[in-house]
């Protein structure tokens, strides 16, 4: 078995830079948007508003934007990859699942027994119109991502209940390999660790992220006798492209367990021919679906949110032409730092588990 001493760091910055020369490419404000001369982006939907520079970042990285279609107005990859003056619209919560207030250390959050999320950086190569954090992640004072990770580090260790450390963000694989293979040196060094997992967009929205150096990490994370779990974020069919089928490839072919989570988005993907289609998709590249998420109520992206009653159609639409390995589980987030439950349990309102008496939606308030 490996020591955590031998964490392979192939080469870590100068070998394989080309994705951060296209991050260093992507467009990064709504005038650059403009500049692409697409009908549609002028129209009301998707006008550029100039609150929205300041309010929400905006960075699309090229090849993402290489799958829009300029002739399709209702284009779900350009709903979730562009700003709309909808994101003005400010009712919902700033931290909807209640990252905030499970908050044990600086950069952790610790919301079930044996397993903590560990916020590793506020940055993300897109930023997704719809994200959950987008309103933590634009914040000035950094609530979530300030504080060092001697903390973090320090909490882990004495809560020897802990068997698994979410690296998540932002997106943790914004980090360079140099920077996260410190990070993972610390948690192999924590020997009640025995799960590793990662939430990353990057084989959605940059698969070139998927380097020699950072499967070189994956690999020696496993050498060393831990499990370890890629988990991705695939909402729509489009986003199934040669490039993010040949990173997920790439990653389980290390040992690495890759599954997907989704969430429900109006205009992107709420409807049950499209989430069907995209999860035939991912079983057949090796991604399991896993979770398909009710949205959250985020402030300023409340446009994208269903309503209870629709995801459940759309989930009955889905069960029984699925095999059950490729229907991911329908849940929801409650707000309060709850953790997930089955969204069709909230209507299984009873004393004890749920708050008596309350509609499906009346959760959200
Ligand atoms: S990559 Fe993930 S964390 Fe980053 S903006 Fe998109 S959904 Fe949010």
């Amino acid at each position: 078995m490996l020591q955590s001493s031998e964490l392979k760091l192939v080469n870590p910055e100068a070998s394989e830079p080309s994705w951060q020369k296209e991050l260093s490419d992507a467009i990064r404000s709504t005038e650059e948007l403009d500049s692409l001369h697409w009908a549609f982006l002028r129209a009301p939907d998707f006008r550029s508003h100039p609150a929205l520079n300041g309010k929400y970042r905006v960075l699309v990285p090229r090849a993402y934007l290489a799958l829009i279609d300029p002739h399709d107005p209702a284009d779900p990859i350009a709903r979730m990859a562009f700003p709309g003056a909808a994101e003005l619209d400010e009712s919902g919560k700033m931290d909807p699942i209640g990252d905030l207030e499970r908050k044990a250390a600086p950069r952790l959050t610790h919301r079930y027994t044996d397993r903590v999320l560990l916020h590793t950086t506020n940055l993300c190569p897109m930023y997704c119109r719809f994200c959950f954090r987008k309103n933590l992640m634009n914040e000035a004072d950094e609530n979530l991502y300030g504080g060092g990770f001697d903390e973090a580090f320090a909490y882990i260790r004495s809560q020897p209940q802990l068997r698994e450390v979410i690296l998540t963000g932002g997106d943790p694989w914004m980090l360079s390999d140099a920077k996260l293979g410190a990070l993972l040196h610390q948690i192999l060094a924590i020997p009640s660790i025995e799960r590793i997992r990662f939430h990353t967009r990057m084989p959605v929205t940059l698969p070139t992220r998927v380097t020699k150096g950072l499967l070189a990490l994956l690999e020696s994370l496993v050498a060393a006798g831990k499990r370890v779990y890629v988990v991705t974020h695939f909402n729509h069919p489009k986003e199934i492209t040669a490039a993010s089928r040949l990173a997920c490839k790439e990653i389980t072919s290390r040992g690495v367990r890759l599954l997907n989570q989704a969430v429900l988005l109006k205009g992107v993907n709420n409807s049950s021919s499209t989430l069907r289609e995209l999860f035939l998709g991912l079983e057949k590249m090796g991604v399991l679906p896993y979770y398909l998420h009710h949205g959250d109520t985020v402030a300023g992206a409340g446009h994208f949110r269903t309503s209870v009653e629709e995801s459940l159609a759309i989930y009955r639409e889905l069960r029984g032409t699925l095999s059950g390995y490729a229907l991911p589980e329908l849940v929801v987030d409650l707000p309060g730092g709850f953790g997930k439950v089955p969204l069709a349990e909230l209507e299984k309102v009873g004393p004890g588990k749920y708050r008596h008496g309350k509609s499906p939606e009346a959760y959200f308030d």
